[in-house]
Parts: structure tokens; sequence; C-alpha cells
């Protein structure tokens, strides 16, 4: 195993638990210090920032015979711990002749409002069964109309927990990005016409001027991610008969549309969890999607900015440096 290329933080310790023998870089990046500064620091809690305080606490305890002896029997023991305001679960096994200290993040996702989005179509399922069971399954007419209900309401069950999932697995800190030379003209135009179907069936025109040799650095399937999403919600909150116009200019990636506008007031709170925009609650969506795509422009490094105008259009613009 090379711990260097793992994703979860890795440290390793010598027989006695005095000293770290090797970190990987997540671990490094967890704690925010590397091998040297941690063996020099470990036993001065003073010295040590609150997170890290809690981790050399943590090992201070591993010296017991009590604890060592609980390791030695089951192999492996998890713990709990909070570095930076942020929750790790800690595995901590005991390998040949030394220790082995990992550490991956838990997301906590704001739990409350997550359950209780996804309790509305649940609800809806159950209220749309109950209605079939109590009579409605005897009407031919009454019942096919129900069971497209529960189908459109399973569909948006499930695109919120694939929403949830993409959510929680770009934010929890371990995704490492593979930045690759990717020609944009080409990628906008696949994006585009696999878009096509959505967008003509209300006259939409999906427009890119980006030309097929465009080079830019990024991950190639975050980026993706990003720009359907983008391109999704050009249609999706657009008129008939509008349009959605990709440029890239001077290290920006613009995605302008001539749909709704986004009231000024709401603009910096679309990028938040759940967070829809109240006159558009009518057409189908998470409040999940511009959350992923301001994780994956983080992710990057980059920024994004949105300028709009209510019945004119957005333009959601990402600079790429
Ligand atoms: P949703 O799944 O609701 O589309 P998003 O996170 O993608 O979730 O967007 C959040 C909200 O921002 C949307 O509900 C919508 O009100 C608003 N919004 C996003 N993109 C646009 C756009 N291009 N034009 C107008 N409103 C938009």
């Amino acid at each position: 195993m090379d711990i260097d290329e793992l994703n979860t933080g890795v440290l390793l310790f010598d027989s006695e638990l005095l000293k770290i023998q090797e970190l990987n870089p997540a671990a490094q990046k967890i704690l925010g210090w590397d091998l040297s500064s941690l063996n020099d620091n470990i036993n001065d809690l003073g010295a040590l920032s609150q997170g890290l305080a809690a981790l050399a606490k943590l090992i201070r305890s591993l010296k017991s015979d009590e604890l060592r002896e609980e390791i030695k029997q089951s192999k492996s023991k998890r713990i709990e711990i909070k570095i930076n305001s942020q929750h790790f679960n800690l595995y901590l096994q005991q390998l040949e002749d030394d220790y082995m200290l990992e550490l991956s993040q838990i997301i906590y996702q704001d739990m409350k409002q997550s359950t209780h989005e996804l309790k509305r179509p649940i609800q809806n399922i159950k209220t749309l069964v109950e209605t079939l069971l109590l009579g409605a399954k005897d009407d031919a007419v009454k019942s096919l109309e129900y069971l497209e209900k529960l189908d459109h309401e399973a569909d948006r069950l499930g695109t919120m927990v694939q929403d949830m999932l993409s959510l929680s697995h770009v934010l929890s800190g371990s995704v490492e990005l593979n930045k690759i030379e990717i020609d944009l003209g080409q990628l906008v135009d696949k994006l585009i016409s696999s878009a096509e179907s959505r967008a003509t069936s209300r006259q939409i025109k999906l427009m890119s001027d980006i030309p097929k040799g465009t080079k830019i650095q990024a991950d190639k399937k975050y980026l993706d991610h990003l720009l359907a999403n983008l391109i999704d919600n050009g249609i999706k909150y657009n008129k008939d008969s509008g349009s959605v116009q990709l440029h890239y200019k001077e290290g920006v990636l613009i995605v302008e549309d001539t749909g709704t506008g986004i009231p000024e007031t709401d603009i910096a709170k679309v990028f938040d969890q759940f967070y829809r925009v109240q006159a558009s609650s009518a057409i189908q969506g998470t409040g999940l999607g511009l959350a992923i795509v301001k994780a994956i422009v983080d992710l990057h490094g980059w920024t994004i900015a949105i300028e709009s105008e209510l019945k004119t259009g957005s333009r959601f613009s990402i600079r790429l440096s």
C-alpha cells in the first residue's frame, strides 16, 4: 500500500506510540503540520492548535495500557474527533510492529434540512398509495394518473438522493482532482448535444462560440458535472424560444441565458444547499445543483460570479485561475 496515494489521512506510529514515522499528504492537509513539526510538538499541547491538541491528547491516551489492550483484542478502534471544526472518524489499527492511524472526514450535511426535503416526496408517495388503496385502483383512468404521479415522485426522490450523494462527495475533503488538459470547445459541444432534446422541445437554442482546440486545465469528470448543471439550469429557467450561450474569454468561462433571471436579494443565496427561488418553485429541482457547482469551483481554486436581471436573463462567469 502506498499511503501517499490515499485520500484518507494516514499516520504511521512506532510501536511505543512515541513518534510518527510517516504521514501522508492527506493527513498533512488535515492537520496542517508536516512530519518533523508534528514530532517536535506532539507532546507540547500548548504549542499546538486546538485541532492538533485533540489529536495529541488522544495519542497520549492511546499510550494507556487499557486502550492498547483493547486495540490488540479487537484489532482496530474507532474514535470520533474534531479537528479545526471538522469531524473525523479516527481508526487505530495495530500493525506488526507499529500502529496505523487513519483519519477520514465525516460530513454532517444539514441533516435536519436533508431529511425534511426527503420527507416531502415520501409523504406524497404515501398519500398516492393510500388513495389508490382506498378505491382509486378500481378506476382505470384514475389509477393510471396516480401511477404516473408515483413514478414522478420516485424520480424526484432518486434525483434528490443522487444530488445529496454528489454534494457530500465533493464536500468530503477527500476528492483528489485529476487535472488534465481539456479541449473546452469539444467538451461544450458534446454537452450541448446531450442537452439538445430537452432544449428543442421548448425551442430553446443552445450555442457556443468556444472554438475547438481551446485548452484549459481541469478535472474532466467534475468540469463535465459543473457545465451540465449550468446548461441544464439555463434551459429549465428559460422562456420558450429563448437561448443559452457559452463563451470563453481571457480565462473566464461564461454560461448565459435569456431566462427568468434571479432576484437581486436571492443571488447570494442560490449557492446554498436546498435554496430555491420562490418564483421557480413550480419548476422541478432539488436546490442542490448550484451548491455542487460551487463546491467544484472551490475544489479547482476558481471563482464564480452571477449577474442577473429579472425577465431578461442570467450570466454565470467562472474565472479559471
Ligand atoms: P435546482 O435544482 O432548484 O435547479 P440549483 O441549486 O441548481 O437548484 O438552483 C437554485 C435556484 O437558483 C433554483 O431553484 C432557481 O430558483 C435559481 N436558478 C439557478 N439557475 C438559474 C438560472 N439560470 N436562471 C434563473 N434562476 C436560476
